[in-house]
């Protein structure tokens, strides 16, 4: 597969990301970055708690740091778990809300080694829950 030189360094922060992960209960570290339409990368790892429920993935630090950097529309993201897990569906549902075309958007699965798998957010996340706005 060959990759862009944005697509590599998108793929790279994740893997970096996941060397932070806080996963003392589950024991499974995740790292995740979000491709701005601006060039910005932002990453983010899994940060679990005692009170389990608290746990957020890396996913949503990811996309969160981003919407508070001012970065509201992602094009692409890039998920390195041990075994090539895919997002959760919570997660989809997040990615999608700043998604600047979802059909167009890459998922990168990745693990520290190897590229898994890549998809689409659409293909990831068919119908999924969008508000109407302005009507
Ligand atoms: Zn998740």
């Amino acid at each position: 597969m060959n990759l862009s030189a944005a697509e590599q360094a998108l793929i790279r922060a994740a893997r970096e990301a996941r060397t932070h992960a806080y996963a003392p209960y589950s024991g499974y570290a995740v790292g995740a970055a979000v491709l701005a339409d601006d060039g910005r990368v932002f990453a983010g790892c899994n940060v679990e708690n005692a009170s389990y429920g608290l746990s957020v993935c890396a996913e949503r630090v990811a996309v969160f740091g981003a919407a508070a950097a001012g970065a509201q529309r992602l094009v692409a993201a890039a998920v390195c778990t041990p075994d090539g897990g895919t997002p959760c569906g919570a997660c989809r549902q997040v990615l999608l809300e700043f998604a600047a075309a979802p059909d167009q958007f890459t998922v990168w699965v990745v693990s520290p080694a190897h590229v898994i798998a890549r998809y689409t957010l659409t293909e990831l996340l068919p119908h999924g829950f969008q508000l109407a706005r302005g009507e």
